[in-house]
């Protein structure tokens, strides 16, 4: 049984219609980039843009995976990827002036390092073109290749994001090309990654994740899920409400409640996961620059 009933009235909020906005569509349409905040329409847009976050979408926006809750196309012969994407993306990046950069992608499970070296392609020309300019790659998981994850490592990224997205429970489900112990690898290696190449120094690498609720899990698989993530040392975790993009998508099981994200990020810190974002409209990359501040005044 799932719930029908209308948004709830915390989760209205009006996209922006202004004509900085417009001109920002227009720059990135004439670059032929898409963004995850325009194509998704991002509740958080007017924030993220003008406290200068966006985040990126590069390798095309075929996906040759089909999880349940995402509205992205699914097709098993994506394009190839663009050798002057990297370039495209860092000129629109020091366009907008943002200081906080969030690149992700489809999965392309159809290249054989499933994307990988054009991730590390983007992220180190916007590190050598845009001093000061915090990137934080949003990956796929590779298929579970160390070499991929080791490319995107060295590539001089500052955090290293990758979505359990729901619980273990779920995934046959809603991520049916995904297994849940692989991601989690994949954060674990991270983390290992960037503390051996830290070399007894404070390491600038930050692990995260995200869950997105309401598509059926309960408390006590959430609990477990924050505890795994705990024990591969994940430094931040984001916590936001599945919408359905469309009735054939996963259905919404339930509507949380704001009080409901402000326990489940006490339970998070409990568990032990230093920073977490939870709220209804909470993104894997909203406010994702206050992490990057706090960091610079630690
Ligand atoms: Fe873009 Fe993420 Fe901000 Fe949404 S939360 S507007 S997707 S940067
Ligand atoms: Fe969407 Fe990512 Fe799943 Fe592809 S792998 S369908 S882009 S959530």
């Amino acid at each position: 049984r799932h719930i029908t009933k209308r948004k709830p009235e915390w989760l209205r909020v009006q996209l922006p219609r202004d004509s900085r906005f417009s001109r920002l569509g227009s720059m990135l349409n004439g670059l032929g980039l898409s963004t995850v905040c325009r194509s998704a329409r991002c509740p958080n847009i007017c924030e993220c843009f003008s406290t200068g976050t966006a985040t990126f979408l590069i390798l095309g926006d075929v996906c040759t995976r089909s999880c349940a809750f995402c509205n992205i196309a699914s097709g098993s012969q994506p394009a190839p990827p663009m050798e002057d994407e990297p370039a495209r993306v860092s000129k629109a990046v020091g366009q907008m002036g943002l200081t906080y950069a969030v690149i992700t992608s489809v999965s392309r499970d159809d290249l054989p390092d499933g994307g990988a070296g054009h991730f590390a392609r983007v992220i180190s020309q916007l590190k050598q073109e845009i001093p000061g300019l915090t990137v934080e790659t949003l990956i796929p998981d590779f298929q579970g290749r160390e070499e991929s994850l080791a490319t995107v490592l060295t590539s001089g990224v500052d955090v290293l994001n990758h979505n359990l997205e729901t619980v273990p429970e779920l995934y046959p489900r809603v991520r049916p090309q995904a297994a849940y112990h692989r991601s989690l690898e994949l954060l674990d290696r991270a983390k290992a990654w960037s503390i051996s190449s830290a070399n007894g120094q404070f390491s600038a690498l930050r692990t995260k994740s995200g869950l997105i609720l309401g598509l059926g899990e309960t408390r006590n698989q959430l609990r477990r899920v924050m505890a795994d993530l705990a024990s591969v040392g994940c430094d931040i975790l984001t916590m936001g409400q599945y919408l359905a993009p469309s009735a054939r998508h996963h259905p919404v099981m339930r509507w949380l409640p704001p009080e409901e994200f402000s326990e489940l990020a006490e339970i998070a810190r409990k568990e032990g996961i230093p920073t977490v974002f939870s709220a209804p409209l909470v993104r894997s990359s909203y406010h994702a620059h206050e992490v990057a501040s706090a960091e610079a005044t630690r």
